[in-house]
């Protein structure tokens, strides 16, 4: 199917944030995909971080890498999932980075004298934003972050407005807004989503299509007067009003928006039919049960948010192997500092699972940690799966218990202090990298190719013998210790070659433990989360549940 321009959705929010503009934008933009249209989408935020790379994931959410080494907001993941795409660097624009580069040309003299203002030059370099390609695309969503009326995203709106102008049928654009439910007199409230809309009617912008967003009540509906009242405030016909409540799972956005009547508005923007066939993941809502068991997985991380936003790809990517392995797997998130007392009743939480985690991080705490987590993973035999700094750690373990070394990772050190002369730095930092290595798109990051080695846990896993998986770190494997390391039984069963200054060398990608001590101890220095999709489970991760739950048929 090929149309003569792309055509361009917005997606804007107001009332609050965390409505779940991500998903519904990943959600339109499966329907029109399942279609047969070719889909992209950016993001836009309005904080002045140049990208996500140097926020908190704590109250962020997880930095999300693509494949160009762009380290993103949590919403490309939703993007990447749902669309089944890779994604690049114009997919992912902050004021910040806006800003910085207006700022370069200014200082580089391109301006030629003039002056430099928001509008035209900061609305202009928006709206190329809008258009720059990844390639030619069908329909380009673009969401922007934050609420309507916040001072940051007006520049945004105001660069929406002129665009709309210029590109009159090929725009949409779909707001969403909140519907609180007041108890005391058990009703929902429009006044507020009613409020934002003024607030964009104010910037010269009238909304296509209202999502009222709203959490159902065991006795409470939304009813058609409200949305009715939505759709009069909004300036326009009741059916353009789709309301969606707070669902089970994000996968079952998509199909709820084509119960509610976004099909026929698409086809309306699109002037063509739409007939989405959506992957059977979403119809099934990503659940599959067939074998009647859930799987428990002791993620053990850093940060241990209760949403597990900050670890938010490795929650997907979870769900996404249990419905292939056709069970239910239930995350049991677990701060690693929490583990440093071995009297804690953390410690009964992280025994009750079938299989355990360890995941990336920075800096030193939560180390000691992962440490005993990998350590009884390690002796107890369950199922390992170790990520980034979960595979140094895992390194780091085994050097200690079974090789009997004084090994450490030079990122244990406290800043500036030096390392014990008999310690071996088993894990220590690349060439070109240290810990004031300043921050911001400066680590090993994005793909990177791994031959895997025959034999291997991890070749049976993937089937076949090279892959690319994602990277973020600054530290590796030293390899003058691989060799200890495998007489042992640890073996470094994935590489990444590459041609070093004095020679070819290769980087430790993977290692693993011999199926002799342990049955299922994998490790990957890569972000293999960021790559599970709905329509493929990605094969480390449906290895760990897959191994957990044949334990638990077998027992
Ligand atoms: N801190 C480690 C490094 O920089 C691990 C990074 C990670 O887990 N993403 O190499």
């Amino acid at each position: 199917m090929t149309i003569k321009n792309t055509k361009y959705i917005f997606v804007t929010g107001g009332v609050v944030s965390g409505l779940g503009k991500g998903i519904t934008a990943a959600s339109v933009g499966l329907i029109l995909k399942s279609t047969g249209y070719s889909v992209d989408i950016i993001k836009f935020d309005p904080y002045l971080n140049v990208d996500p790379g140097t926020m908190s994931p704590i109250e962020h959410g997880e930095v999300y890498i693509l494949e160009d080494g762009s380290e993103t907001d949590l919403d490309l993941g939703h993007y990447e999932r749902f669309l089944d795409i890779n994604l690049t660097s114009n997919s992912s624009v902050t004021a910040g980075k806006i800003y910085s580069s207006i700022l370069e040309m200014e200082r580089a003299g391109l301006f030629l004298g003039k002056n430099v203002q928001l509008i035209p030059n900061v609305t202009n370099y928006i709206k190329e934003c809008f258009v720059r390609c990844n390639e030619a695309v069908d329909v380009r969503i673009i969401e922007i972050g934050g609420s309507a009326g916040d001072m940051e995203g007006e520049i945004f709106l105001e660069a929406i407005r002129q665009f709309r102008r210029e590109k009159r049928g090929d725009v949409l654009h779909i707001h969403l807004g909140y519907v609180p439910f007041l108890a005391c007199s058990q009703e929902y409230k429009t006044k507020p989503f009613q409020n934002s809309l003024r607030e964009l009617l104010r910037s010269g912008l009238q909304p296509n299509v209202l999502v009222a967003r709203y959490e159902k009540q065991p006795n409470a509906d939304i009813e058609i007067e409200q949305l009715g009242k939505i759709a009069l405030f909004g300036n326009i016909a009741p059916e353009y009003v789709l309301p969606v409540p707070d669902l089970k799972s994000i996968y079952e956005v998509p199909n709820h928006l084509i119960k509610v009547g976004a099909v026929p508005l698409l086809a309306e923007f699109m002037k063509s039919d739409i007939y989405p066939v959506l992957p059977a993941f979403f119809l099934q809502d990503g659940v599959n049960q067939t074998t009647g068991k859930s799987v428990k997985v002791g993620v053990v991380g850093k940060y241990g948010s209760k949403l597990g936003d900050a670890d938010y790809s490795v929650m997907q990517s979870l769900a996404i192997a249990g419905f292939y392995a056709g069970c239910e797997v239930i995350p049991e998130i677990i701060l690693a500092d929490d583990l440093v007392d071995p009297m804690s009743q953390t410690w009964d939480r992280l025994k009750s699972c079938d299989a355990v985690m360890v995941l990336g991080g920075f800096g030193r705490r939560g180390m000691e940690g992962k440490i005993k987590a990998i350590e009884y993973a390690r002796t107890t035999k369950k199922p390992f799966l170790g990520i980034c700094l979960g595979l140094q750690l895992a390194v780091v373990e085994f050097a200690r218990s079974v090789c009997g070394m004084d090994a450490m990772s030079a990122e244990m050190l406290e800043e500036g202090e030096p390392a014990n002369p008999s310690t071996s730095k088993v894990i220590d930092y690349m060439l070109g990298q240290s810990e004031y290595t300043p921050k911001g798109g400066t680590m090993r990051l994005g793909g990177y190719q791994c031959e895997l080695s025959d034999g291997s846990i991890v070749r049976e896993l993937y089937k076949v013998s090279s892959v690319i998986e994602r990277h973020r770190h600054r530290l590796e494997v030293q390899n003058q210790y691989v060799d200890i390391l495998a007489s042992h039984g640890m073996q470094v069963t994935g590489k990444h070659y590459y041609e070093g200054k004095t020679g070819p060398k290769y980087l430790s990608e993977m290692i693993e433990l011999d199926r002799r001590l342990h049955p299922f101890f994998v490790a990957t220095q890569s972000h293999p989360e960021v790559l599970s999709r709905p329509t493929k489970a990605h094969p480390l991760f449906l290895g760990l549940v897959t191994e957990a739950l044949a334990k638990i048929i077998a027992h």
